[in-house]
């Protein structure tokens, strides 16, 4: 009777007031907001992805949720969205969702100084360098045009070129285009004025080519051979700050376009890594950088006394030491000879001795030591001295470089502290050649990722650019199907070493962070993790493994900022 008085007074009294029936309506609806009990605010939610966790049961989730640059929440989209409210939304439609990828060994900050240079590989006419140094210049404005990678071989005419085109187009700005093969250049009228060359300049082991058409008075051409490009060389501009700061954002930039959020860099010196610590300071560089320190007296004096530096972007901990060379250009050292070239063996960088007392000092500073060993006797001396310096009672993660030419009996020393960092593509490009350098039985230890795997309990993936191409998805697909770019071979090289498509992605995220000391805060999408993910097109898990390297990236995102989109 009450309710029904009240109702029957309230409607009475609302249709007197309409004013107070707009309140009330307002009050009504904005009552059905509130309804939802106060939501918490976070900064973003990916949903409707395929995501990929990579945490230790490899669980899937169809959306994640971010605040401050971290993951607060994993699970599905309906009860995320029912707790929490946006600044962004990011709707995958069903695009696959991937911790933040991680290059274990690549060389971030050379490959901004190749981006520095014209591009001339593969040119078929002077008329195209010609043009693609224009271009350059119209985008880059260097104070100095250099380039690299022409062959007049590969041209309809095929004749060494000269100046005279590049001295009307730049006559105040030195150009310098070296060959193919580094031994040859064409320099214009500027380069050769700072170098102070002349046509009287005679060096040995080199020529300045000449002009004698006018027999009493012959011109320079603009072609040096050999020694006298050191001149020229000489003249370059200093590496300025601002020098810096454009290679590392231009190598950034191209990282970021083919999802990389972590970069190993194998080989940096101080004033690169203190650039990159200030930019990251200023947020003008946003990729994170694992820093391997290059092996110099100036940089271990420094960082071994520093002890470890650590930002969310940066982390120096470690030292990038060569124990050899490369197998193409047989200067990796074998325990026997050649099979392609009789008693020669290749040569140690670093030989055993110096190797082990670098690895002891290393170990006593509490540094990481990560060392470039090709041939299995380069393999076996930097496992001897590792073994010699670490102490296994230690958490010491000492990873060896591309280990990739490994006896038999020496696989068993891999271990969570002597970690096997290795870059699958290495394997495609070799594959053609590897078998004539060291024959039929040898090659049994090489490229062997699986064996790596098994020994270790874990295998870190990289690329190894500018050596190679930069994007992981190649490294992705040369790691699962052992093929190149071309799909050759065709059923791939030596799959008995293949890897699965799951620990390959383990080695590319949460294997290649546990390296760093870091899969605490990267390497999976997990609660308390920075908010780094690589959003592709397709399912690199699921689809036909020739189709894994056209994967594109949707959407690369760092510590929740979207650092790159795909459309
Ligand atoms: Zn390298």
């Amino acid at each position: 009777m009450l309710k029904q008085f009240n109702i029957g007074m309230l409607c009475l009294f609302l249709r007197k007031t309409t004013h107070m029936r707009l309140l009330l309506s307002i009050l009504f609806i904005a009552s059905l907001f509130s309804c939802a009990p106060d939501k918490v605010t976070a900064d973003l939610l990916i949903k409707n992805g395929a995501i990929y966790t990579v945490n230790s049961e490899f669980d899937m989730a169809d959306a994640v949720v971010v605040k401050d640059g971290k993951i607060l929440e994993i699970g599905r989209k309906p009860e995320l969205e029912l707790k929490y409210s946006f600044s962004e939304v990011y709707d995958a439609e069903g695009q696959t969702v991937l911790p933040g990828l991680i290059d274990g060994h690549a060389h971030l900050f050379n490959l901004g100084v190749t981006m520095q240079q014209v591009d001339l590989f593969g040119t078929e006419s002077f008329e195209e360098v010609i043009d693609r140094v224009v271009a350059f210049q119209k985008e880059k404005n260097v104070s100095f045009i250099r380039g690299r990678g022409w062959d007049q071989n590969d041209w309809k005419v095929k004749e060494f070129p000269n100046n005279k085109i590049l001295d009307s187009l730049f006559p105040d700005t030195p150009v310098a285009l070296t060959r193919v093969d580094g031994h040859a250049m064409i320099a214009n009228k500027m380069a050769l004025k700072l170098a102070k060359i002349t046509t009287k300049t005679k060096i040995k082991g080199g020529v300045v080519a000449l002009d004698k058409t006018d027999k009493a008075n012959p011109k320079l051409t603009g072609l040096l051979i050999d020694s006298p490009m050191d001149l020229v060389f000489a003249t370059y501009p200093k590496e300025s700050e601002s020098y810096l700061r454009r290679v590392l954002q231009d190598a950034e930039k191209k990282c970021l376009s083919l999802g990389l959020t972590t970069i190993n860099d194998a080989g940096l010196n101080k004033n690169v890594i203190d650039v990159i610590e200030k930019m990251h300071q200023e947020d003008s560089l946003k990729i994170r950088v694992y820093a391997m320190v290059s092996n110099s007296k100036e940089n271990l004096d420094y960082y071994l006394k520093a002890g470890i530096i650590k930002t969310d972007r940066l982390h120096v901990r470690s030292v990038k030491v060569y124990a050899d060379g490369a197998l193409g250009s047989r200067g990796a050292t074998l325990r026997s000879s050649y099979s392609d070239k009789e008693n020669h063996f290749g040569a140690m960088i670093t030989p055993q001795k110096e190797l082990k007392a670098v690895a002891k000092r290393i170990a006593a500073a509490g540094y990481q030591m990560n060392t470039h060993a090709i041939g299995d006797s380069a393999n076996v001396a930097v496992i001897r001295a590792y073994q010699e310096a670490i102490d296994d009672t230690k958490d010491m993660r000492w990873k060896i470089e591309h280990a990739q030419v490994v006896t038999m009996e020496d696989f068993d020393a891999f271990s969570k502290n002597i970690i096997p960092s290795i870059q699958p593509t290495h394997a495609t490009s070799d594959m053609y050649w590897a078998e004539d350098r060291i024959g039929s039985e040898r090659i049994k230890g090489a490229y062997a990722y699986k064996t790596l795997l098994d020994k270790a309990g874990m295998i870190v993936l990289g690329t190894d650019f500018p050596v190679e191409r930069v994007n992981p998805m190649h490294t992705f697909y040369a790691a699962v199907a052992r093929k190149d770019l071309k799909n050759y071979p065709e059923e791939g090289y030596r799959t008995e070493e293949a890897l699965s498509r799951e620990e390959t992605l383990k080695g590319m995220t949460i294997w290649a962070a546990y390296s760093n000391f870091e899969e605490n805060e990267k390497g999976s999408i997990e609660a308390g993790k920075f908010a780094d993910f690589t959003i592709l097109d397709r399912d690199i898990m699921k689809v036909h493994a020739d189709s894994i390297p056209k994967a594109k990236v949707m959407a690369t995102y760092i510590n929740g900022e979207r650092v790159y989109s795909g459309n």
